[in-house]
């Protein structure tokens, strides 16, 4: 009698030790499914006519169109002032491809490479915003930010802040740097590029 006794006990501690070991599991299991590499590949799809921003308003001024340049050859992106400070936003929904603050808010110059990374080199403190469009996957870098309002693997809604003006990186002064690849990014070449004026109506 007594040793069925022992081994109900067993078979009963066994059960509840089986059941918490389970538990944690599955709960271990939920934090990786929120990782970034998951949440970079949501699907975030933009109908025509949907996108806004830069800026929250238009009093901002083209300094510097795409295209070629004496200063430093082919110039991939749209440069964009509305005074340093000035509040940026997402264009449409979208995936924060990748976020980046790790240069001086106002350290600019040229041949200040920061961030030293393969994604952005110079691109100072910079925001890529990943969404899709007519079956596309296109690539949005907000560069040469102050300060960087979100990070890697955030869902941003259309109009959201995602940072402000800086001069940060390889740049000469206050300005924001619109630049759009897609199928990866390739910032600062002619790989899959693609004029920012295909999604904004710059003033
Ligand atoms: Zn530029």
């Amino acid at each position: 009698m007594k040793r069925v006794v022992k081994k109900i006990a067993a078979l009963f501690f066994f059960t509840v030790f089986f059941i918490l070991f389970s538990f944690l599991v599955l709960i271990g299991g939920k934090g990786n499914s929120n990782s970034i590499a998951e949440e970079t590949n949501v699907e975030v799809i933009t109908a025509a006519g949907e996108f806004v921003g830069p800026y929250e308003n238009d009093n901002y001024v083209i300094t510097s169109d795409v295209g070629d340049r004496a200063l430093d050859g082919m110039h991939m992106g749209m440069d964009l002032d509305a005074g340093y400070g000035a509040k940026i936003i997402a264009l449409t929904d979208a995936v924060v491809y990748r976020a980046s603050n790790t240069c001086e808010p106002s350290g600019g110059y040229l041949g200040n490479w920061c961030p030293f990374d393969n994604v952005a080199s110079g691109g100072g403190n910079y925001v890529i915003l990943k969404f899709y469009y007519e079956d596309q996957d296109y690539y949005m870098q907000y560069a040469h930010l102050a300060t960087v309002a979100v990070k890697t693997g955030d869902m941003v809604k259309k109009g959201q802040v995602i940072g402000t003006q800086g001069h940060s990186g390889n740049s000469t002064g206050s300005h924001l740097h619109a630049e759009v690849h897609y199928g990866g990014v390739y910032a600062g070449s002619t790989i899959n590029w693609v004029t920012p004026r295909t999604f904004l109506e710059f003033k």
